[in-house]
């Protein structure tokens, strides 16, 4: 299976919550063990910054071209420095080209993305840049699709991808997250499931499938399946209790009930801080062998 990734996702973080060197741990991780070959790799495009302007409001977006600190920056809790503009920008351009992978072949795996808290005018929760919002509005746009919707299974609440959408019935936003957690207050998907703390497999996966019927039937021609794996019960921001395997069934159950639908998804990383950051990367990896169980001799979408 081919996968989207790019050099330019080793950011320089220093020292942060987030765990950034997950990109290239996971990514040397399916190199080494031949699950990826390194000819099935594919680079993105770069967004430029007018493109980005499909999204993002230009003032924003001057801004984080100088790097220039000002309240809709700083409010990233992220530092402001070239190579995580330059990082965002292409995991921008990243989700976009998954997204055309699974047009084409029914999955596309984008090793990074999920930046669900950047909204247009301003950055929030370690997000400058929406890549999935750039994504779908960039294919609206061209006019490859016109009815798509995001699956957001991050532990907060897809909160900037629900306000790009607000406005367009054609997009079907549903985040399925923790209640009682940031972002506050949180906007209006077209559909919401707010947990309560300590929910765990059995309780998820219940909502979670009943949720993907409503997906389904907006018949979209297109998901983007944001993948976080913060609601892992060791996780360090939340406080779900979904076990190991319980993500890994949320992944199958996802990919599995879209693709026996019919729909392609394109696949994103999103969140995840547990104590080790070899748990994160385990925890991603389980994501793309469902993703590339499904992959393999699938028939093409279209
Ligand atoms: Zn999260």
């Amino acid at each position: 299976m081919k996968i989207v990734y790019s050099q330019d996702y080793a950011m320089e973080w220093g020292e942060h919550v987030f765990p950034a060197e997950k990109y290239h741990l996971l990514y040397r991780r399916l190199l080494k063990e031949g699950l990826v070959r390194e000819e099935d790799v594919i680079s993105p495009p770069v967004p430029s910054w007018q493109e980005l302007a499909l999204i993002h409001e230009p003032e924003y977006l001057e801004e984080l071209q100088t790097l220039r600190a000002s309240p809709r920056t700083l409010s990233s809790e992220i530092p402001l420095n070239p190579s995580l503009i330059r990082g965002t920008r292409v995991m921008c351009g990243g989700t976009y080209l998954a997204a055309i992978l699974a047009l084409k072949e029914g999955i596309g795996f984008h090793l990074g993305g999920g930046l669900h808290h950047a909204y247009p005018d301003h950055a929030e929760g370690f997000c400058y840049l929406n890549d999935l919002g750039f994504a779908l509005a960039k294919l609206k746009n061209e006019g490859q699709i016109r009815r798509a919707a995001v699956v957001d299974c991050d532990l907060h609440q897809g909160n900037g991808t629900a306000f790009i959408f607000r406005h367009d019935p054609e997009i079907f936003t549903f985040s399925i997250h923790q209640e009682f957690l940031y972002p506050f207050p949180k906007e209006q998907s077209d559909l919401d499931i707010g947990l309560a703390v300590g929910t765990g497999d059995e309780e998820y996966l219940l909502a979670l499938e009943g949720a993907l019927e409503r997906v389904i039937g907006h018949s979209p021609e297109l998901v983007i399946y944001q993948a976080g794996v913060d609601p892992y019960r060791g996780d360090l921001l939340g406080d779900l209790a979904l076990s190991e395997e319980g993500l890994r069934r949320r992944d199958e159950m996802v990919i599995g009930h879209l693709r026996k639908a019919g729909i392609p998804v394109a696949i994103t990383l999103g969140g995840g801080y547990p104590a080790e950051v070899e748990k994160v990367v385990e925890l991603h990896l389980q994501t793309f062998l469902v993703a590339r169980s499904y992959s393999e001799g699938a028939s093409p979408a279209r």
